[in-house]
């Protein structure tokens, strides 16, 4: 059987999130680190996610790197096509979220596309158009001070006119709570006239409903909610039975790491409750630059400790010591002397028999995969909403949990231990 679903990420733990809730939902599903080169074995394989980096990426780079990995996937002559970005909508004025999407639709010969980021689990809800945070209008949460995507507008209709060619309508929650039937009628009605529609949906129901009345377009685009309701019409369609244990991965044996490089309040915590019971070792880009602190010393330390239990390396700190640091060697350098710094230490560690990894922070979990370079990660089991176990799929399989900034709970580090055991 072939690929049903092939989805187009616009950044790695969005991808990792959605192929999270395929699998939840029945699917077998595979993460794919760029477009792939080589030949990539996707038996047993119901959903592909490409992931890229493409959010902040000048728009026509986001373009050639979307229709590039559109192109791989339709040869797979999948079923459908998904482009998933950020449940807040994250793009500039120039994009990349319209400009893609108007690619995406041209390559497939396609007029319509829904928009719908809504994720009611994380507090993201649609209504009237507006894009909701928790109780706040996005435009006034803090999504408005983003570094580099601000979002200074709630209304989607307005931000996806603004930064793609064709008109934009919405099928209201009025027309939603009504059921697929009706979502199905008004989509067909707004295709008329529209390239875009919006789609309220306050609830996980009405991503049921939405996924439901778009089982016939050939591309959808949302946040990773929407695809809550697809597993089920491949299955009306006679083209999919659910899978209930499509969160098999491998059992792998050999010793744990934790490597945190976040800094988020909710990392903080998890660091400091894991410290407790567990040994560490702290790394400050400080040290790493006088060369108080170095991979060797690290490597020292662990092969010391490796069979006390799981150890873990963190580089997580105080607002007050991260200004320090970025203050005596500028931002940028402070990041890449961590981000550097665990590459190296992976890459050695993985050489040392090391074959589970969990790691906290998103740009951390890049350099992380960059330097231990699967063909592919194949997704398991959630351990926390849009944080799923993951196996990497190369020479010899690893187990990885890749957590960005404020995901999971106070235990996060413990419960990825339990499952990886
Ligand atoms: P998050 O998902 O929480 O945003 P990231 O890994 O994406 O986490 O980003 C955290 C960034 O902060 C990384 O670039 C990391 O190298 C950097 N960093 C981590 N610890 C420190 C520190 N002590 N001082 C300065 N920068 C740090």
């Amino acid at each position: 059987m072939s690929v049903l679903l092939g989805c187009i990420a616009d950044d790695f733990t969005g991808a990792t999130d959605l192929a999270s809730f395929l699998v939840q939902s029945g699917m077998r599903t595979v993460q794919l680190i760029g477009t792939p080169t080589d030949f990539v074995d996707l038996s047993n394989v119901d959903a592909v996610v490409i992931a890229l980096k493409s959010r902040t990426l000048p728009s026509q780079q986001a373009i050639a790197q979307s229709i590039e990995a559109l192109e791989w996937l339709k040869v797979l002559n999948c079923e459908q096509y998904y482009f998933k970005y950020c449940s807040t909508f994250d793009s500039t004025a120039k994009g990349n979220i319209g400009p893609v999407t108007d690619a995406l639709l041209d390559n497939l010969q396609e007029n319509f596309t829904v928009l719908c980021p809504s994720l009611p689990v994380n507090g993201r809800t649609v209504y009237k158009g507006n894009l909701f945070v928790n109780d706040e209008l996005l435009s006034e949460s803090g999504m408005r001070n983003h570094p580099l995507t601000p979002m200074k507008d709630a209304n989607l209709m307005r931000v996806m006119a603004s930064q793609s060619s064709g008109d934009v309508g919405l099928v209201p929650f009025e027309v939603v709570s009504q059921g697929a039937k009706n979502v199905k009628k008004a989509l067909l009605e707004l295709a008329k006239m529209h390239r875009y529609a919006v789609v309220d949906a306050l609830s996980n129901d009405d991503l049921h409903t939405i996924g439901e009345a778009c089982a016939n377009l050939k591309l959808l685009t949302g946040g990773s909610g929407l695809s809550v309701g697809l597993a089920k019409n491949f299955v009306d369609k006679g083209l999919f039975e659910i899978r209930h244990n499509s969160a098999q991965l491998s059992n792998v044996k050999g010793d744990v790491v934790v490597l945190s490089g976040s800094c988020s309040v909710m990392t903080q915590k998890q660091v400091a409750r894991f410290k407790e019971s567990f040994l560490s070792m702290k790394i400050s880009p400080l040290d790493l630059k006088s060369g108080k602190s170095s991979v060797a010393n690290a490597l020292a330390w662990f092969e010391k400790n490796r069979n006390v239990g799981a150890l873990m390396f963190y580089a997580t700190d105080t607002p007050e010591n991260i200004r320090f640091a970025q203050e005596q060697l500028g931002a940028r350098e402070a990041s890449e002397l961590i981000e550097n710094f665990m590459a190296e230490l992976v890459s050695s560690l993985d050489e040392r028999g090391v074959t589970k990894f969990i790691v906290a922070g998103g740009e951390t979990s890049g350099a992380v995969v960059k330097a231990l370079n699967p063909k592919m990660l194949k997704i398991g089991s959630s351990i926390a909403p849009g944080v799923p176990l993951a196996e990497m799929v190369g020479d010899s399989p690893k187990l990885v949990a890749l957590k960005s900034g404020n995901f999971g709970d106070e235990l996060f580090f413990e419960k990825a231990l339990e499952v990886m055991q």
